[in-house]
Parts: structure tokens; sequence; C-alpha cells
């Protein structure tokens, strides 16, 4: 294994594992930390924590164990992975995570760079740019849990660890990896042990992903892993770079489930509702106690050996906000979350083979429901979602061998995805 990933949340987790498998490494992205003695066949393994806002001191500690478990693995670079729009608490975690990671790899200097231009995310002068505008001015400002209100990343960073935070500046950068390295070099003799990278463009994540090979462990957007797949391929260590997205052929029955209710969400339900069956849940029913998941599992089982269904809850803001008022916000979400994953796993458990997810917390209930720990990143569906193969490994608990089989997933988060995103999704894996 060559890269070992540890992202700070699930979705950005999937985001990393995306642009390493465009890059030519075939990468795994786990739940959690795997098991002790576990093992991983893949060129690069993300770990996805929920490590974003939780207290710094847990936070260190998770990614302290996700970082020796990647060293028992054999990789050859650490990589910790946070958001494009550098999303801290007051008291961290970006920081404290990133210097207990230093001081455990025995690193002197890390670079941090959420830099992400392709996403509209550039660092210049170490003042993150979100669009056209400052961080600070992109409602990122008003964010309920990581509110940023300062755009400075070395003062940002420099809030949150005790580690000197210098800048590495876009003209440096232009002048190529060589004048980066020097730069590096001249900020480690200055006592500086985290430094901000500026980068405007891909050229820029290029120039500094083939800088940094060598450094042990680098901080950032999943930008900066645009460069680095480079760094492994150049040195013949990929095993196959052309066929990274390749995942192992799944055949079965198809569910399409959606509990999120964003715009783009509802834009491809209402899509797939025109001439496919779909089904819709009721808060309300479910609420009162009435056997509405029974009721679902019913009618998807007598449909869904001859097509693909769709079940859902998404809604319209003003149904939504109906619903939260009468039965309370996180009541309602879960309700509604427990459902859908309960209908995911028993349909599974009947042989449903391929499942796509619409819905950032919807996918982790469903995910968590099948008890699924690791999954196989492939082909890019659209930006940030890709096709992914859960590998089940039989366990004490499967009574046949279905419950153990493995499943096509597609887990897409809020506004990701073009309109017609579920029938796009399942042609691709008819079309392999
Ligand atoms: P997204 O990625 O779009 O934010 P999530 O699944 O993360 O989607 O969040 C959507 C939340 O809304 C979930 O907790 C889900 O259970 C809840 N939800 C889904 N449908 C409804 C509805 N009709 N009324 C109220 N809440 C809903």
């Amino acid at each position: 294994m060559l890269l070992g990933c540890i992202a700070d949340d699930f979705t950005g987790a999937t985001d990393l594992a995306n642009m390493l498998v465009r890059g030519g490494m075939r990468t795994v992205q786990t739940i959690g930390v795997p098991a002790n003695g576990s093992s991983i066949d893949a060129d690069a393994v993300v770990i996805s924590l929920k490590s974003r806002t939780i207290p710094a001191a847990d936070a260190i500690a998770e990614s302290l164990a996700a970082c020796r478990w990647l060293q028992a693995a054999g990789v050859r670079q650490f990589f910790f992975k946070y958001c494009s729009t550098f999303d801290s608490t007051e008291r961290g975690n970006i920081g404290p995570v990133a210097q207990a990671l230093m001081q455990h790899l025995g690193a002197d200097l890390t670079i941090a760079c959420p830099a992400f231009p392709e996403n509209g995310r550039s660092v210049y002068r170490g003042y993150l740019f979100v669009g056209d505008g400052l961080l600070n001015e992109s409602g990122m400002e008003k964010h309920p849990l990581t509110p940023m209100t300062d755009a400075n990343l070395v003062r940002v960073l420099q809030s949150q660890t005790s580690e000197r935070v210098g800048l590495a500046r876009y003209d440096t950068v232009a002048r190529g990896a060589q004048a980066l390295r020097e730069r590096f070099e001249t900020l480690r003799a200055e006592g500086v042990g985290m430094a901000i990278v500026d980068a405007l463009s891909d050229a820029d994540l290029y120039t500094i992903g083939e800088a940094c090979a060598t450094m042990p462990l680098l901080t950032g957007g999943s930008g900066i892993a645009l460069g680095l797949p480079r760094n492994f391929e150049k040195q013949g260590l990929l095993r196959d770079p052309g066929s990274a997205s390749t995942l192992p052929r799944i055949d079965g029955p198809a569910l399409v489930i959606s509990g999120s209710c964003s715009k783009a969400t509802n834009a491809q339900v209402a899509e797939w509702s025109r001439n496919r069956p779909s089904l819709r849940i009721d808060p309300f029913a479910l609420h009162r106690g009435e056997p509405v998941v029974e009721q679902a599992i019913a009618w998807i089982r007598d449909r869904i050996g001859t097509e693909p269904v769709l079940v859902y809850a998404t809604s319209t803001p003003e149904e939504v906000a109906a619903v939260q008022k009468a039965l309370g916000i996180e009541a309602a979400g879960s309700l509604i979350e427990n459902a859908l994953a309960a209908i995911a796993a028993t349909l599974v458990g009947d042989g449903v083979r391929k499942l796509i997810c619409a819905g950032g917390e919807t996918s982790g209930a469903v995910v968590k429901a099948l008890d699924i720990r690791s999954m196989q990143v492939g082909p890019q569906i659209d930006p940030g979602v890709p096709w992914m193969v859960a590998r089940r490994e039989p366990s004490e608990a499967a009574s046949t061998p279905r419950d153990s089989a493995d499943i096509a997933l597609a887990l897409k988060s809020g506004n990701f995805g073009t309109t017609d995103f579920f029938a796009k999704a399942l042609a691709m894996l008819d079309a392999r």
C-alpha cells in the first residue's frame, strides 16, 4: 500500500478516493478504522472518520488510531484530508490533528493546502477564496457548526497549533517543484512546521504534488490529491493505473433509496417518477406507527424482480418544514433514516445487489444497517460520486451466502448529480 489517507468526514473521503482513482490508484474507502490485523489490497486507502466537529482530543485519538493502522499496513506517505473550505471549530480540529500526526510520524514539516480550483477554491497569499470572494464572505461565515470568519489561513491555522505556521506563495509555486522544495527548506530553517501553500490552478496542484513526493505527511483538501498518483506512477509503483476504476461485475436487482430533500434530489426523484416505479414514504404515517416499512417492502418485492424501483421520503422545503414542525427536526430525520435503512437492509437480504442512495445522512444510516466496513472505489458517475463495491466479509451472523455477497453502491449526498442521475448510474453498471 502506497498512500494512507485519514479523512475527517465520509463524503469528503469519497471525494478524495474518487480523485485518486482518476489518477490511476486503486483505492479502498473504509468506514472508521479497520480491525487490527485486517488487510486491504489497494494502492491507496482512505479511512473515513467523523472527526470534523468532535472535541479536538477525540479527533486526535481517532486520527492516531487510523494512522497506526496505516503504518502497520506499510504505507509510504500519509495524507490528512479536510474540507476545501478549511472547516474548523474555534479549537480545531485541523491544527491539533495535523500536529499530533506530525509528532507521531516524526515529520518536521507538512503542508496545509485546501485549494481545489476545479470547485472554485483557490489560495492566494495565504487567503482562501471561494469563487470570486473571500472565505469569510462566502456564506461559510454563517455555517452552524464551523463558521469561518477569517480567510487568512496562516492566521486561522496558527490559532490552532503550537507549530509555527508559514507560507509558500503562488509566485514560488509558479516557478516549479524545485523552487517550492527550496522554499520548504527555508521555512524549515526558520522553524516553520506547517506551510500554507498557495494554489490557483490544477497546474499548481501538480507542482505541489511533485514537490511533496518525499514528505511523509501532507494535509489538505482533495485537490492536492490530483498531483500525488504521478509520484508513485513515475517510480513504477502503480500496478495497473489504466484499470484503477475497474470494479468486479455485480449482477442482481437494483433499488434506489432517497432521503435527501435537496433541490437536486427533488428534481432527480421527479425525473425518475415520470416513467418508472416509485413509492413515497409518508413521515406522518410512520410517526403514527402504521406499518409503512412493511408495506413498502411488500410493494418493492412485487416489482423488483422485473425492474429497478425508487423508494423515497424526498419532499419540497415546505413539506419538510411542516414535518419538522410537527415531529421535531432530529426526530423526523432519524425516524425517516431508520425506515429507509430498514427497507434497504431487508431488500439486500432478499438479493438486491445494486443500491443507489441519495442523502449524506441517509447513506450513513443505510451503510450502517448493511454493516458495510469498506468499499472499493470505481468509476465516477458525476463529479464527487463514484460507483463503489462494498466487499462484505462473511460474518458469523450471516445465515445465508446472500448476507455476505458484494453489492454495488452509489452514495450521493445533497446537491450532487445531474437530473437523470439515478437512471444514468444504473445504465453505467449495465453497460459494463
Ligand atoms: P442531504 O445530503 O441532501 O443533506 P441527508 O440524508 O443528509 O440529505 O439529510 C436529509 C434529512 O432529511 C435526513 O435526516 C432525512 O431523514 C430527512 N428527511 C427526509 N425526508 C424528509 C421529510 N419528508 N420531512 C422531513 N425530513 C425528511
